[in-house]
């Protein structure tokens, strides 16, 4: 119980919703992820310094050479990544900056032309990015063009237990 005690990884991820929902760390996507030894600097999440003995996964966010880096101990990064997917699944993505995962059934906002839109449940097929209408299996419209998308109201366990899925029985 002395001040050294590292924060538990529940305080790390109430800290880390809190920093996400203020604006003081990304919910994007980071732009490039690089791993290494600690640098000497403090994590992004926990304060903590990064000693060289350590891990270090260093993010830039966006292009150019001013594009904010931020870094986390290797343990901070899993946190982070986790909170903002959390994040993520209850706000709109724009198709430009991030695609839906490959198959999975999301609702996206799709321009139809003549400035009106639609909201549809559809899938995105990688590669090629083949957009199709869940309900229809079909591909949607020539002309229909997806704008943002978001996921699907899910339990919030759903990424935590997806490593527990059962596995295929043999036919
Ligand atoms: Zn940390």
């Amino acid at each position: 119980m002395s001040d050294a005690t590292p924060p538990g990884d529940e305080a790390l991820r109430t800290l880390a919703r809190e920093r996400i929902a203020a604006g003081a760390l990304p919910r994007d996507k980071a732009t490039h992820t690089w791993g290494g030894l600690g640098s000497g600097l403090p994590c992004s999440l926990c304060g903590e310094l990064i000693s060289r003995t350590e891990t270090e996964m260093e993010l830039q966010l966006g292009d150019g050479v001013d594009a904010p880096v931020v870094r986390f101990h290797l343990r901070c990064h899993l946190i982070w990544e986790t909170a903002r997917r959390e994040a993520a699944r209850n706000s709109w993505i724009r198709v430009v900056d991030e695609l839906p995962p490959q198959g999975a059934a999301v609702e996206a906002r799709i321009a139809i032309g003549e400035g009106r839109s639609v909201i549809l449940t559809v899938s995105c097929e990688h590669p090629g990015a083949i957009w199709l209408n869940v309900n229809t299996g079909e591909p949607l419209p020539a002309g229909w063009r997806p704008i943002e998308w978001r996921y699907l109201e899910v339990p919030r366990t759903e990424t935590e237990s997806r490593a527990e899925l059962p596995t295929p029985r043999r036919a």
